[in-house]
């Protein structure tokens, strides 16, 4: 391994932007965006340019484990692979499952499916991607005739109107924001959210659309019918390209009877849903993005055929600036769908037709080839619990915490017979349920590719050495393949080797059936390989370059070339209110997070954005559950029940709140929200309704609240709700008892007896109910407890820079139990901007010494806000509140 420059690809969300690498040391990292990137073109978001912060091994699984001894390798192969197949010997081979993830590399991909599909003989491999887009899959096999995403991320620079559908892009996909708002500076374009909250996509919106929860599809009829009425119908183009646009029109109409009622149905004004069709039917160029909001839901496909709907009648697929565009979730979610990694789909976009299975089982020489489909997520794991599934393989995903109704997923992890985890990090959810735990590379450890959510693909590339027994997910499945007889068809040297096979599949007997085809690389050399440059689907044999865009000819890839219009009408909602449980829950990504937090959690800069599980509650509905801003919430759906901090948030729809899905009980004692969310799917997709589940709140009062920070890590007894966020130099703890049985600790409590006596200093009033200690070992900080039973107590901020410093003046000693420096109220504040570590305190100063006005200002004298951009609407939050505080 050298330390010279390596090119690899972000891991987090589907943008997919470039990385450069510049290896400092055995596990440290220089990283920057890769300018040369089309997707980024140098730039990254606050999660990708703190990736060198994650790269350690803190918390690495470095040893396979088979129930809970370290084994060898060849005895945890063996173990996984005697038990698979005896199972399928006993059971059949649908009694045995994989769940993998869009986190695993396209070459993981391709042989965990074909381990599965081809020669177990099941389709029971569905992959967490099932939770992020499979609506939007099955969307564009019903309109399109393939799943295949007609435009490429400069639509967004070339359109005049981009409309974003429940995704608040500013902080979910934050590089494709900012290449969008530094076109919408050049060209003025038109940017339209709808979006029941007013997220921080909204700040830069020329329109916000405020809908009913669950609307969309209402409000999408109401366009076709208005555009189709207004004369914004592409005549030609529906009658030489398109099927079916008569019925979509006629059952549209049953959900559009008047613009007033539509606007009322929709919970908007009626002056912004005309402004809203007007500007969609005036604007040729218009981009429709869609992401969770739209796919997230029980009726998720139908929600994205309506959009597609509008874009097929105005014929607007596939030209510059134009068409409807599903932004992806994860990394190489798109990658996934390459392969088959969605229980209902084969490799390289086939089907499960007679036609496609034998295609591809001569292909493989499988004579065992699944020929029907799999179960889908939520299902797969529903069929352990009616011992359908007995065996279990989960890769690189933690559905303990990630799927809906997180409390039955754990039940079914803890009665299945045998359940392995492959993963890279040792601590999760889900690891506690398993019989065996296979090391896996990381990113930075592991070879392949990933594609974006513009078709584009890319390498990810190793620079860094495999820790301990770690092994690259592709030979761990190509490993227990062959102890399980399969050698035949496993037999790659290199993640190289797979990726040809998948390429030469792609273009096996297409002959343009098939739009998915990267043919062109069946034959390359490893250096070709190695040498990959992010490139868009399809790339055929005889290509000479990849494609931009797709469509623009009006063919499609029906059988008779033609896009489908599909008729749709707004079902029965995702969520059922009672008066038990009259709000509802909506779930999502807060912005320097991504998924169950167990590698952006090791990152000090990226935590410190939201310390503790947060939950949004508008006001109204924080007043009428008597739960103070700042005060603890508890949760509860028919499924399952959560504490959070509340936060009033006017930004928040009434009735509506919102919760993140990053914490698990690794880093919080009761705030796994999809223990709460309802197990409802789309009918076609089977992608989960994550956004509505019905929802009450009760106020959480602690008989005592504290926090502590530690240097090390902590196993946090003696507080029922608690939470654990990274910091430099250790951890910090909120800790609260719900339980009046619980006493207010100290550190002692806490401390490992390992440890040497220290020198503790303390302050105990015992009348106020106040209790704050702190350990100093050689003038260092080490821990600190302060503790209440109905007071405040100080922020954080000051003490945490504390623990990373080495001698502690006598001065700081002094003011260590007063909680603040001394002559100052206040600390440095909270973190506002991670990518360039500005804190609110300086933006405040700077706010108030240079009379600073806007974002931009802001930016010029702090440098906050001035890469990824996504802390803008925080910035812009601090210079409200001070502009209010200064009127008042
Ligand atoms: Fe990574 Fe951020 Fe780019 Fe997404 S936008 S790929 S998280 S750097």
């Amino acid at each position: 391994m050298t330390s010279s420059l390596t090119r690899s690809t972000c891991p987090y969300c589907g943008v997919g932007c470039g990385i450069t690498v510049h290896r400092t040391g055995t596990r440290n990292a220089m990283l920057a965006g890769d300018e040369a990137h089309p997707a980024n073109r140098g730039r990254l978001c606050s999660k990708g340019s703190m990736l060198g912060e994650t790269i350690g091994l803190e918390g690495r699984l470095l040893h396979p484990i088979v129930n809970g001894e370290r084994v060898s390798w060849a005895q945890a192969i063996n173990e996984v692979a005697a038990r698979f197949s005896k199972t399928i010997r006993d059971h059949g081979p649908d009694s045995v499952a994989f769940y993998v993830s869009g986190q695993l590399l396209t070459e993981d991909y391709f042989v965990a499916n074909k381990l599965m599909k081809g020669f177990i003989g099941s389709g029971n491999i569905d992959t967490n991607s099932r939770l992020c887009m499979s609506s939007a899959v099955a969307g564009h096999k019903r309109a399109f005739g393939e799943d295949v995403v007609p435009g490429c991320y400069e639509d967004f620079e070339e359109a005049d109107l981009v409309v974003l559908v429940g995704s608040n892009t500013a902080w979910c996909h934050p590089i494709l924001y900012q290449r969008l708002l530094a076109a919408r500076a050049r060209r003025g374009t038109r940017i339209i959210v709808i979006d029941p909250r007013r997220t921080p996509t909204c700040d830069e919106a020329d329109l916000h659309l405020p809908i009913r929860p669950g609307a969309d599809l209402r409000l999408f009829n109401a366009l076709l019918c208005e555009l189709a009425d207004r004369g914004a119908t592409n005549n030609d183009y529906v009658r030489e390209h398109t099927i079916g646009m008569a019925q979509s029109l006629i059952t549209a109409r049953q959900d559009h009877a008047s613009m007033s009622e539509t606007a009322k149905a929709c919970g908007i004004s009626e002056a912004a849903l005309e402004t809203f069709i007007t500007w969609f039917a005036q604007t040729p160029r218009a981009v429709t993005a869609f992401s969770m909001g739209i796919n997230q839901s029980s009726s998720g496909v139908d929600q994205v055929n309506a959009i597609i709907n509008c874009h097929l009648l105005t014929g607007r697929v596939g030209l510059p600036g134009m068409g409807p565009f599903s932004i992806t979730g994860q990394p190489n979610a798109m990658g996934g769908r390459e392969v088959g990694g969605l229980a209902n789909q084969l490799a390289a976009h086939l089907d499960f037709t007679p036609s496609d299975c034998e295609l591809l089982g001569r292909f493989w020489s499988v004579d065992r080839l699944a020929c029907k489909p799999g179960l889908k997520a939520v299902d797969l794991f529903e069929a352990i619990h009616s011992d359908k599934i007995k065996a279990l393989w989960v890769m690189a995903t933690n559905p303990a915490v990630s799927l809906p109704d997180a409390n039955r997923v754990r039940s079914a992890l803890e009665k299945c017979e045998f359940v392995v985890l492959s993963d890279c990090m040792e601590r999760t959810d889900t690891a506690q349920y398993a019989d065996v735990l296979l090391p896996a590379a990381a990113w930075g450890e592991k070879e392949g590719t990933v594609t974006n959510s513009e078709r584009r693909i890319s390498r990810q590339r190793a620079f860094l050495d495999l820790p301990g027994e770690a092994k690259p997910d592709w030979q761990i499945i190509c490993d227990i393949a062959s102890a399980m007889g399969f050698q035949r068809g496993f037999a790659y040297g290199s993640p190289a080797d797979i990726f040809r096979e998948h390429a030469a599949l792609s273009g096996f007997e297409n002959g343009g059936r098939r739009v998915f085809d990267i043919g062109g690389l069946a034959h390359i050399s490893d250096v070709e390989y190695d040498d990959i440059k992010p490139f868009q689907w399809p790339l055929a044999f005889d290509a000479a370059s990849g494609t931009k865009r797709l469509f623009a000819d009006g063919r499609f890839a029906t059988p008779d070339q033609r896009a489908c219009f599909v008729p749709v009408s707004e079902a029965q909602t995702d969520h059922v209110n009672t008066p038990d449980f009259p709000l509802m829950l909506n779930t999502g990504r807060t912005r320097d997070q991504w998924h169950t937090m167990s590698r952006t959690g090791l990152s000090a800069t990226l935590s410190a954005h939201e310390v503790e599980p947060i939950a949004d509650i508008h006001p109204e509905d924080g007043l009428a559950a008597k739960i103070d801003d700042g005060g603890l919430a508890i949760l509860e759906t028919p499924h399952g029940r959560g504490v959070f901090r509340a936060r009033y948030c006017e930004r928040q729809r009434k009735g509506s709140v919102f919760a993140p899905i990053h914490w698990s009980d690794v880093n919080a004692a009761q705030s796994v929200v999809g223990r709460l969310v309802h197990p409802v799917c789309d009918p076609i997709s089977g992608q989960p309704a994550f956004k509505h589940s019905a929802l009450r709140l009760k106020p959480a009062r602690p008989f005592w609240k504290a926090f502590m920070l530690s240097s090390d890590m902590i196993n946090v007894t003696k507080a029922d709700y608690w939470s654990r966020s990274r910091i430099k130099g250790g951890y910090l703890h909120e800790l609260a008892a719900l339980d009046a049985a619980i006493p207010m600790p100290g550190l002692a409590d806490y401390i490992s007896c390992d440890l040497p006596a220290g020198e503790i200093v303390e302050m105990n009033d015992a009348s106020q109910g106040v209790f704050r200690q702190a350990r100093l070992e050689q003038g260092r900080l080490t821990h600190c407890l302060f503790a209440t039973r109905a007071g405040t107590l100080p922020p954080r901020d000051w003490l945490v820079t504390l623990l990373d410093q080495n001698d502690l003046d006598e001065g700081k000693r002094r003011w260590l139990l007063a909680g603040r420096p001394a002559g100052e109220a206040t600390g440095e504040g909270h973190l506002v901007c991670a990518c360039m570590g500005v804190r609110s305190q300086k933006i405040i100063v700077a706010i108030e010494e240079g009379h600073l006005t806007n974002v931009r200002e802001v930016g010029e004298a702090t440098g906050a806000g001035t890469n990824c951009g996504s802390c803008r609407s925080d910035i812009r939050k601090l210079l409200d509140n001070m502009q209010k505080d200064a009127a008042a």
